[in-house]
């Protein structure tokens, strides 16, 4: 592990720090970069200059980016970190290390863009693919014995269906005619959504960790609209991935991805869209009907004036 230190970070998190990397089995080769400049460094490094560390309703603590030879890079928000408990760090950086290990092992997404034919079935099964990855490494730090990340303790949870709710309603209403748009922004909230139940499926039942049987009615209602009936698919699917410390035959990660890929359409269907035809004639259409649409939009209305 070589580490790359910018800005100020006491021992205490940096012994936190190496303690997560070190327990998940992080690779050697791993570069672990510690900076107050987190977003610039980070869109600098991946070349993505809108990289923006806002996330669901959360602040990335940090991000692991693929470098040659199976390297990775493991950037870490010391302005954001350096206030958190030294335990919540060791579990940040055991997560971002559990990434530098499937990288290492080359179970990721390279070189495996003829698993799905034209553009949009490529982006959904990234999607699907980057969740599953998520549940792998949840999976192994349950196993390890730490416990599940406040991003999916029941406050956290309850929040993050209100704001899928509103996303999907407001993108609607404030896109119009621009369906390139409207698509990006069910893509993001999507996104948001996949990764928070790749997080909350390894630790179903742990204490701290959100029940969906807990939920406010308002959650509830978004949570039978949005996930209860892929909820068991979802289970199922991550339970049948080995956890981020087993390593995964090239092909049986391909099934699980194209696997991944379907469950992700399925989801878009429950958001209300589909999305067909080649590049040349891709296609974007709500398939979710003005009655459907007009009960979520009253009901951001409503929470978001509730909550006022
Ligand atoms: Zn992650």
């Amino acid at each position: 592990m070589t580490y790359d230190i910018h800005g100020n970070v006491s021992a205490l998190l940096m012994r936190a720090a190496s303690e997560g990397l070190e327990r998940v089995g992080a690779p050697d080769q791993t570069c672990v970069v510690f900076t107050d400049a987190f977003s610039e460094d980070v869109a600098r490094f991946t070349g993505n200059a809108s990289y923006n560390v806002g996330r669901g309703a959360g602040v990335v603590g940090a991000r692991t980016i693929p470098a040659s030879d199976g390297k990775s890079v493991v950037f870490v928000n010391t302005s954001e970190v350096r206030h958190r408990d030294p335990g919540e760090v060791e579990r940040l950086l055991a997560h971002e290390g559990g990434h530098a290990l499937l990288n290492h092992r080359g179970e990721d997404l390279g070189g495996r863009r003829g698993l799905a034919g034209p553009n949009w079935q490529w982006e959904m099964l990234c999607l699907g693919a980057l969740a599953l990855d998520e549940a792998r490494i949840e999976t192994h730090l349950r196993a390890l014995g730490y416990p599940p990340t406040d991003s999916i303790c029941q406050e956290h949870f309850e929040d993050s269906l209100y704001v899928l709710n509103c996303d999907v309603s407001l993108a609607l209403v404030e896109t119009g005619d621009y369906v390139a748009e409207l698509a990006r922004r069910i893509v993001v909230a999507q996104d948001h959504l996949s990764k928070l139940l790749a997080y909350l499926v390894p630790y179903a039942g742990a204490g701290g960790a959100a029940s969906p049987s807990k939920l406010s009615a308002a959650g509830k209602r978004h949570w039978d609209d949005y996930v209860s009936d892929l909820w068991d698919a979802r289970r199922s699917l991550y339970a049948r991935c080995p956890d981020a410390s087993e390593v995964v035959a090239s092909a049986d990660l391909d099934s699980l991805y194209l696997s991944g890929l379907q469950l992700e359409i399925d989801q878009l269907s429950r958001l209300g869209f589909e999305r067909s035809g080649n590049d040349a004639t891709e296609m974007f259409v709500r398939t979710a009907t003005d009655r459907r649409c007009q009960h979520r939009m009253n009901a951001a209305i409503r929470e978001t004036e509730a909550r006022a």
